[in-house]
């Protein structure tokens, strides 16, 4: 027979177990080729026919996945018209167009997707689907035994509340502190608004993690490409 069964592509895909991907084939989550399916024992072509779950395009060849851990001074932008540095020279030299997925600020470092999938790089940045991002940030104590409840319990801005999720203190030595806050915002600087106003100007910022991906042991200014466990994450 041609083709491949349908479970089997969604589970290369990364969308998890061929159960699992059974059990979005019965929740009538796939589509191929717009049309809803159902029954499991479907075939199909993965180059040739279009399969979506929830929507959203699965991740085939020509989707590409990348985390970039990005350093302190570079643009977060595809390109710069003033020619500094920028998220564009990390990538050259390949085929397609990519998007990186939402900002860090240029002195921000760590991690940053990057993508030619649009519209999925479009989702993960909107405010409703609201992704969790840690940070760990360096500050000079002595810190309030309050602080992370001062920032769970919402900061306010000039554009507004602000809140954490999580924090804690990873390190204390004498008076420098890093801490790791975790939140669903989006907004411009808001880490380092949040703790500027919370009395706390941040001297060093890192993003550790973006949904369920996470930086590691990646190194200043490599990229690698995503697993297709982690595409299936993100989906
Ligand atoms: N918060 C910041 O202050 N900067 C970033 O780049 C991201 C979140």
């Amino acid at each position: 027979p041609e083709g491949e069964r349908l479970q089997k592509v969604l589970a290369r895909a990364g969308l998890g177990s061929r159960r699992a991907c059974e059990e979005l084939i019965d929740q009538a989550r796939v589509e191929v080729n717009g049309r809803i399916v159902t029954e499991q024992g479907r075939r199909v072509d993965p180059d040739k026919d279009e399969i979506k779950v929830d929507g959203l395009t699965i991740a085939s060849q020509s989707y590409l996945f990348f985390a970039l851990n990005k350093p302190a001074g570079v643009v977060a932008s595809m390109e710069d018209p003033e020619g500094r540095q920028c998220l564009g020279d990390y990538v050259q030299n390949r085929e397609t167009r990519l998007f990186h997925v939402g900002r860090l600020d240029t002195e921000t470092e760590g991690l940053i997707l990057l993508t030619n999938h649009g519209e999925l790089a479009h989702r993960l940045t909107h405010p409703r689907y609201g992704v969790k991002k840690s940070y760990l940030a360096a500050i000079r104590g002595p810190i309030p035994r309050d602080l992370g409840k001062r920032l769970k319990d919402g900061i306010k801005l000039e554009d507004g509340y602000a809140r954490a999720d999580h924090f804690k203190v990873v390190e204390n030595t004498g008076n420098n502190y890093l801490v790791e806050v975790s939140l669903h915002e989006g907004r411009k600087h808001i880490v380092r608004r949040m703790l500027a106003e919370a009395g706390f100007p941040v001297d060093k910022l890192v993003r550790t993690h973006f949904g369920p991906l996470a930086l590691g042991s990646q190194k200043s200014g490599w990229l690698r490409r995503l697993t297709n466990t982690e595409v299936g994450q993100l989906m």
